[in-house]
């Protein structure tokens, strides 16, 4: 090993990402900046090693390490959430999602999903995903006037069509779910209920929203946006279940929903588990069960609002108006602007966002109507209601002088003065 020369061209990449991220404002809701034992526990020697199955159940040799250590990662999953099994292998959200449909439906079923164009997620029976490949994707949206998902409308939807499964959850979506109201839908025609909580998993972790686990069958997350871990995903459960369509072992047994999860991970989409990624995530759990994590996701709901109320104030439109959650998703068409507009002009001061369809979007994917702006990041690296309002301040000041150079060089000095007070990992 000894003989290896250091990669100087990888590392200079490595070290220039650390000043970008040191430097400027990050307002991409599905970000956030993991602790330093969590990137510790990623970098470790536990991605030299193959652990295929699950814990106590390898095809591999020399698991005893790793089996504890993703026993650890599972034990205070469940203890986060109130489960009564988990599994921590998907490498990502999609892949999670991926492994939940080929446990639960056969090729050509018909899914219900939230509508992509509307803020839902592309794991969730896109055309261009596997999920709208191999199954049948019916959609649900947001009302026009609104911006709000009128529930007696996805219970028309769903009874038209009868899914083998009901999806909720999204990407671009500020307002809480009615799991309760949900279940009730997919108890009328026998479907699974899906909740994938990528986005505000931590915030449902301390209680600030809405509970999923009692009412969805199945819940996936990743770990990496509000839940601050390695980036992954997992599938959880409160209650096991016998699976509603019949699957049978070879020997003919109904198999539960839990082991017919377990093998959609592994085999069915995934070979070995990332034990490094698992160790992240296991730490990351860990420090999501602190007091100091719930008083993080409350200052993140606080931020949001404050966040969202500002864009509103300075004449934005904010889809259905403000945020319960970490985000918020705003309509740029009043001003005049694109997302792709928006996102390559605030870059240029150093504000990273994401330009993002909105409901009833006319403009292509690559240009987009609208923007996503988030409350995780920043949050994390410490800044409060007031900073968000200079904050937002500066973005409308970068965004209304689009075409003024010298202006958002000004703001750009501003952030990166400004950041210098929140340095990130000592
Ligand atoms: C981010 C996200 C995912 C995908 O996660 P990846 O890790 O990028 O695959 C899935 N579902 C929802 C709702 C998301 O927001």
């Amino acid at each position: 090993m000894s003989t290896i020369t250091r990669d100087t061209q990888v590392f200079d990449l490595i070290k220039r990402e650390h000043q970008r991220q040191l430097h400027g404002i990050e307002l991409i809701a599905s970000e956030n900046f993991v602790s330093e034992q969590v990137m510790e526990a990623t970098g470790s020697v536990l991605t030299n090693k193959y652990a295929e199955g699950l814990p106590g159940k390898r095809y591999y040799g020399g698991c005893e390490v790793v089996d504890e250590l993703e026993q650890l990662a599972i034990d205070r999953l469940k203890e986060l959430f109130g489960l009564t099994w988990a599994n921590v292998q998907p490498h990502s959200g999609a892949q999670a999602n991926t492994a939940v449909f080929l446990a639960c439906l056969e090729p050509g079923d018909k899914i219900l999903g939230f509508d992509l164009s509307h803020g839902g997620h592309l794991s969730h029976g896109s055309k261009v995903n596997i999920s709208g490949k191999y199954f049948e994707p019916h959609f649900y949206g947001v009302e026009k006037e609104t911006g709000l998902i009128d529930w007696d409308k996805v219970e028309q939807k769903a009874l038209a069509e009868k899914p083998k499964m009901i999806i909720c959850g999204a990407s671009a979506y500020s307002r809480d779910w009615d799991y309760e109201r949900l279940r009730n839908i997919a108890d009328k025609i026998g479907a699974i209920l899906l909740a994938d909580i990528s986005h505000p998993a931590g915030l449902i972790a301390k209680g600030l929203l809405n509970d999923p686990f009692d009412h969805c069958h199945i819940v996936t997350t990743t770990t990496h946006k509000t839940l601050r871990g390695t980036r992954g995903g997992v599938i959880m459960m409160r209650n096991d279940f016998d699976n509603p369509f019949g699957k049978k072992t070879m020997k003919g047994a109904i198999r539960s929903m839990s082991s017919l999860l377990d093998s959609g991970v592994f085999p069915g989409t995934q070979g070995g588990p990332l034990e490094h990624a698992i160790a992240g995530k296991a730490v990351a759990f860990g420090e999501a069960l602190t007091d100091q994590y719930a008083d993080y996701v409350k200052q993140v709901q606080k931020n949001a609002n404050v966040m969202a109320n500002e864009f509103v104030k300075l004449g934005y439109k904010v889809i259905s108006g403000g945020t319960d959650n970490h985000l918020a998703l705003i309509d740029l068409r009043p001003k005049g602007i694109t997302g792709k507009l928006a996102e390559n002009t605030l870059i240029k001061a150093d504000i990273t966002v994401n330009k993002n369809m909105v409901p009833f979007d006319e403009a292509k994917a690559m240009v987009t109507s609208g923007m996503r702006v988030g409350a995780a990041a920043m949050t994390t690296r410490g800044l409060k209601e007031d900073d968000f309002v200079r904050m937002v301040g500066l973005v409308d000041k970068v965004l209304t002088n689009n075409d003024n150079d010298a202006v958002i060089a000004s703001v750009r000095g501003e952030i990166n003065e400004w950041m210098k007070d929140y340095p990130l990992f000592q």
